[in-house]
């Protein structure tokens, strides 16, 4: 199953990153969220790149006719059709090959995520629990009406994954409307910290339990939901070493997009923090929804390439 989010940058309606790492996020007043079922994964097919993410599936194999589930490529037999398909009988078979897409139009915040993350395996699904724990912390109850997708990074870093929380009423419900504030981010986030940290499976030979992330967890990712990685990720975004606590004045924020090294996700060759005001690119002024669609790799701005951290 795949998440895939259609976002208008015209829709966002509100923005702020961090000035020293790569995070933050955009409230959007309108999406529409995807998900798309292509079938289970085969060594064999054909190869599709869909969402931004390419992947060998067989999608489903159904009768051009009646939409009967195909059993067998190259031959025709009676029961894979319905009773009234007039092709029941026909020598050979006419199939068509689909995937099955489910689309809710609503509102959402996209949280874009540092580098890093596409490194650990089990750093999205983990992260994805973590923030639906700590929503039920602030919330004092069950998300019941929202979710976490993981989504290509469309607006900021085409080559990433981010969280995108959604509301799961059509239409939204104009909660998430407090996230364009980052002190609301920061408390979902500092209260998933505090619970994972002090979690008595931190003692336990497990990745994670039914005290903290299982419960938040895909049915299909729970031996991907990890509590190490999830406070290390969290860790990492709130500026806390293991033994602090954090603070939200720790939090520099701006409205201005970071630059981004077109090898960002390198390691060797992480974004420098430095605001818009001493980047050398003349402006300080908040970049336009649109603009902020622009700043994907392959449209890397002249001053990118002055940047010593980037060093190419
Ligand atoms: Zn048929
Ligand atoms: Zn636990």
């Amino acid at each position: 199953m795949l998440a895939a989010a259609d976002i208008n940058p015209a829709n966002v309606a509100g923005a702020w990153f961090m000035q020293d790492r790569d995070f933050g996020a955009q409230y959007l007043k309108r999406l529409d969220l995807r998900w798309l079922n292509v079938g289970r994964a085969t060594s064999q097919g054909q190869k599709r790149l869909i969402a931004g993410v390419e992947s060998t599936t067989s999608l489903f194999r159904i009768c051009a006719h009646c939409g009967q589930l195909d059993k067998a490529a190259g031959r025709n037999t009676r029961e894979e059709h319905r009773s009234w398909c007039s092709h029941r009988k026909a020598a050979t078979e006419d199939v068509r090959e689909i995937a099955l897409a489910r689309t809710l139009h609503t509102q959402g915040v996209l949280l874009h995520l540092p580098p890093q993350l596409e490194y650990d395996h089990f750093a999205h699904p983990s992260l994805s629990a973590a923030v639906l724990l700590g929503l039920r912390e602030v919330i004092g109850g069950s998300p019941e009406h929202l979710d976490v997708a993981t989504v290509r990074d469309a607006l900021q870093a085409p080559d990433r994954r981010a969280l995108l929380i959604h509301d799961t009423v059509p239409g939204g419900t104009g909660y998430l409307a407090e996230f364009a504030h980052p002190d609301r981010v920061w408390s979902v986030l500092a209260k998933a910290w505090e619970v994972l940290r002090t979690c008595p499976c931190r003692e336990e030979e497990r990745l994670a339990c039914h005290r903290c992330l299982l419960p938040f967890a895909s049915p299909t990712e729970l031996d991907k939901v990890s509590r190490t990685s999830a406070l290390k990720a969290l860790s990492d975004i709130l500026g806390v070493g293991s033994h602090h606590q954090p603070e939200f004045t720790d939090w520099e924020i701006t409205d201005v997009p970071p630059h981004r090294c077109p090898r960002a996700t390198s390691p060797s060759c992480r974004r420098i923090s430095t605001p818009a005001s001493s980047n050398g690119c003349g402006s300080t002024e908040p970049r336009s929804p649109r603009n902020r669609a622009s700043t994907a790799p392959e449209r890397a701005s002249p001053c990118q390439a002055r940047r010593p951290a980037c060093g190419r």
